[in-house]
Parts: C-alpha cells; structure tokens; sequence
C-alpha cells in the first residue's frame, strides 16, 4: 500500500442529474476513502460548456448528501486545493498546454472544422481508422508562434510519440498496453481556450495530489493518452481503477425502464438511503454470502481492490428486498416520523396538517411488513386519516357468498356494526371475538365476512391487518364506515 494518504475524487460533469450507474462510483470512491482513512473531494468538472445544464451541481451535491456521502473538499466548502470547478482553473490548463508546446510534446493546429470534416471523410471512404494525421505537427514553431500571436484561430494537439507502446496499470486488470501509433494527435486545448478532459484530467489529478482515480471503464481507452500526458508533463501517474458497467437484467445497456433511475428519484418514490448504498456497492461487489451492510461495516470491509470486473446486473428485485427489509428494521419512532411525512406530503389537501405523531406511531406496525418504499404508506393506510372512510363500488361487495345479494351484504355489514358497539373494552381481541362469533351465529364463513368488512371499513380490498385497523380507527368511525357501505347497497 502507498504511504501517502489516499486521496480520492467523484468528478461529475454538471449535465443534469447523477443516475445510479454514476453514482455507484462515487460510492465506491467514497467508501474506500473512509476505509483507507483518507479524503474524498468533489470536484465538478464543466469544461464542456455547451453540455451544462442549471442547477446539475446543486442537484449532485444533493444526491450525495442523501445518500450520506460526505466531502472533505469540494465546490461547495472548498479546501486547500480549490477551486473546484474546473472553469475557474483555465489559467492551469492554458500554462500546461504552453509547457507541453515549449518542450515540444504539443503544437498549435490551425485546421478548420472544414478540413477536418473533409479528413474525416476521406479516411471512411478509404476505410482507415479515423483521426488527425498530423498536418499542423510540421509547421514550425517559429512560425506557428508568429500565426497564435497574430490572433490566428488554433487548437494545441499533443503530438502522440509515433515509436513504442504505452501501458497503463489498471488496479482491476493488471497491465493494460497500446501501440502509440494506434493513437491519434488529440486535441488539449479548444480554440475556446478552454481544456479538454484528456488535459484537465492530468493537471487536476496532480494539483490536488489525487492517488487513485476511479472512473467508469468508458474512459479505458483514453487512459494511454493520460499517461502519455502525465508522462509528458513530468507528473506521477495515479493508480486507474476503471469500474465496470452496470448492465440490464438479461444483458444491454441498463436504462430507465429496468430501474435506472436518477438518485434523487429514488429519494422521491421513498427508498431509504441506507438501502440504496447498500444495494448500489454490492451490486459489483461482495463479501461472502452477505447482502445486508451497514454504511460502518462497508466502510470496515470495503477495498476498491475487490471490485469484480464482470458488469453487475442492475436488479430491481433485490432493492425493493433490500429497502423493505430496511423499513422493516429501522426503530419504530424513526419510521414513524418518516411515514407521517410522507403521508403529510401525499394525503388530499383536506387532511389536517401536522399529522398526530403518536396516532401514525400506533399505525406503524400495521403497515411496515406490507410496504416496500415509504411511498406506498399512503394508499394503504390513507383510510386512518381521511374524515371519511370513501365506500368502495357496489360491485366490490357483490361476489363470491354475496354475489347478486345485495341485501346480504347491507345485512352483513350492519350486523358487524352492531356486534362493534357492543364491544368493551375496545381492543384488537375483543374485537376479533366479536366479529368470528357473528360469523359462526350468522352462519357467514368467516373469510366472506371479514372480506365485505375491510372494503367498508377500510376502502379497500388489500389492508393492513382487519382488527388492529378497526381498533385505531376507533368505534365510532369504524361503525359510521360499515353503516354508509350497508346503505349505499340497500339505495
Ligand atoms: N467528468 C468525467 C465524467 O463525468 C469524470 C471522469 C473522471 O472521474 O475522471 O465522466
């Protein structure tokens, strides 16, 4: 292991919303840097312009909060390093990009996109490998300086080495090696003034004395020229760790519709944050046969070294376990408070605001073996909270025992509710008791019964379980609900 501390970086490019592909690599970043005891920095990386959109580093920013990925150094705090958008370093570019030139390893190229475009056509009509061939390496330097100081529209290139091979350490792979030749002379320096990535990447990663980076493995292939770079530019090459994609349950490119969401969408449907970390860092990595990690015990087990280089299937099923499992663990008092949030922020506007905490307390063993996302509370269990209880279609009532017996059903249903008022004390056995005893008197099997009660009582055909919720609802409203279903079937 290095002696120097690890120092590791999420570099996202502010083009919207981070997806759970991008994020598991800040994950990963984050977690080994914890584990190794080291740093993690955000550093946003905009140099393409035209692709920004608003507001995407406040959104990344948040994504990562959420998921209680915290920053040592970044764009917001800032830190010994900064800044930490890369629009605000262009003169560290511009500088490198004149080294490069000085020594020769760079030159300015005047071609126009016309020409470029013609190059291009020629090389696919000719069937060789696209790429500039090296028109404006030849220009003197003399002169290209005396053309750049009249104003003159360039890029600066990096002249590639012709000879030799480059080979890249990969910490996944081992050993990764090209032919120089098989790589191009690629642009450093826009006409814009502003770098491209191949040279940000190298001059940030030195100034901010970055020791791994870790990357999705689409930028592999650029990885030569980096180090060709870092080479060049006299710098020490990081460990790469390039991460493998995550692809789409039966292979293919993962996307939105297997579950590849943005992460604060998540946040949104009421994942918790716990669960999706979880299930973002096992989802290409593992330990044993364990599938439950607290962020303290991924911390402790987690190295980057252990990265499977298989692409991971994005598996959908498995986070919803996950989360419901989560939800199933978390304290009581802790869901509570979450679920009268939610149920705050979903319920018809008519229900008053702030929820009773001790009543969505009471309520919460009722529903948390039966939700997988805390955004599921609010269509089982709205019926707590609604001044009435809405009384479900006709039909609804109408089958099996009580097919085309309306009059059954109303009969049914009015019973309960006198069985109901008899009731003392109002408890969930006493309850229970009640409602089996008029099922053996009224010779209704119990099943078609309790079927017919919990659409009155509950509005709905699926619920959290009958008695318990009859109890919370209370006597008076749960007798109220069975006697409005009775009439509408008797009207
Ligand atoms: N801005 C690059 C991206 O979002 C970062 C790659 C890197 O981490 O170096 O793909």
């Amino acid at each position: 292991m290095t002696s120097t501390p690890v120092r590791v970086r999420y570099a996202p490019s502010p083009t919207g919303d981070p997806h759970v592909g991008n994020i598991r690599t800040a994950v990963w970043t984050w977690l080994y840097a914890r584990h190794m005891g080291g740093q993690f920095l955000v550093r946003l990386e905009d140099t393409d312009q035209s692709r920004a959109v608003p507001g995407s580093l406040e959104r990344i920013l948040e994504s990562l909060r959420w998921l209680g990925l915290d920053w040592d150094e970044g764009p917001d705090i800032g830190g010994p390093y900064g800044p930490y958008v890369q629009s605000e370093r262009l003169p560290l570019y511009q500088t490198a990009a004149a080294r490069l030139i000085e020594q020769g390893n760079a030159y300015p190229c005047f071609c126009s996109s016309e020409e470029l475009d013609a190059l291009r056509a020629r090389q696919q009509a000719e069937k060789r490998p696209p790429g500039y061939e090296g028109k404006c390496r030849t220009i003197a330097a003399t002169e290209a300086r005396a053309r750049v100081d009249r104003g003159e529209p360039h890029v600066v290139r990096f002249a590639t080495p012709h000879e030799g091979s480059t080979t890249v350490l990969d910490l996944l792979r081992g050993d990764v090696t090209v032919e120089n030749r098989t790589l191009d002379d690629f642009v450093i320096l826009k006409s814009d003034g502003f770098p491209t990535y191949h040279l940000a990447h190298p001059v940030d990663d030195t100034a901010m004395a970055i020791t791994h980076v870790t990357r999705g493995d689409e930028w592999l292939p650029s990885a030569p020229r980096h180090a060709l770079l870092f080479d060049a530019l006299g710098y020490r090459r990081p460990i790469y760790v390039h991460t493998p994609i995550i692809l789409a349950p039966g292979g293919g490119k993962l996307s939105k519709r297997h579950g590849a969401k943005f992460v604060l969408e998540y946040a949104e449907e009421g994942y918790l944050p716990d669960a999706l970390l979880n299930f973002l860092c096992i989802t290409g990595w593992g330990h044993g046969d364990e599938t439950v990690f607290t962020h303290e015990r991924l911390v402790e087990l987690f190295d980057i070294a252990d990265l499977s280089l298989n692409p991971a299937t994005f598996d959908m099923d498995k986070l919803n376990w996950l989360n419901g499992l989560y939800l199933r663990e978390m304290p009581e008092r802790d869901l509570a408070e979450l679920l009268a949030r939610r149920l705050e922020r979903d319920l018809p506007p008519e229900v008053p605001r702030p929820l009773d905490r001790a009543f969505v307390e009471a309520m919460t063993p009722l529903v948390r073996e039966r939700i997988q996302v805390l955004g599921d509370v609010t269509a089982l269990a709205d019926f707590f909270f609604v001044d009435e209880v809405p009384t479900p279609p006709r039909e609804e009532f109408l089958q099996k025992r009580f097919k085309d017996d309306a009059a059954g059903a109303a009969g049914a249903l009015e019973a309960t509710a006198a069985a109901l008022d008899a009731v003392t004390p109002w408890e969930t056995v006493a309850i229970e008791a009640a409602l089996r005893g008029l099922a053996e008197t009224s010779g209704v099997r119990a099943g078609d019964l309790f079927t017919v009660v919990r659409l009155a009582v509950t509005g709905k055909r699926v619920s959290p379980p009958l008695f318990e919720s009859i109890e919370l609802l209370g006597d008076t409203r749960a007798s109220d609900a069975l006697r409005r279903s009775a009439a509408m079937l008797r009207a």
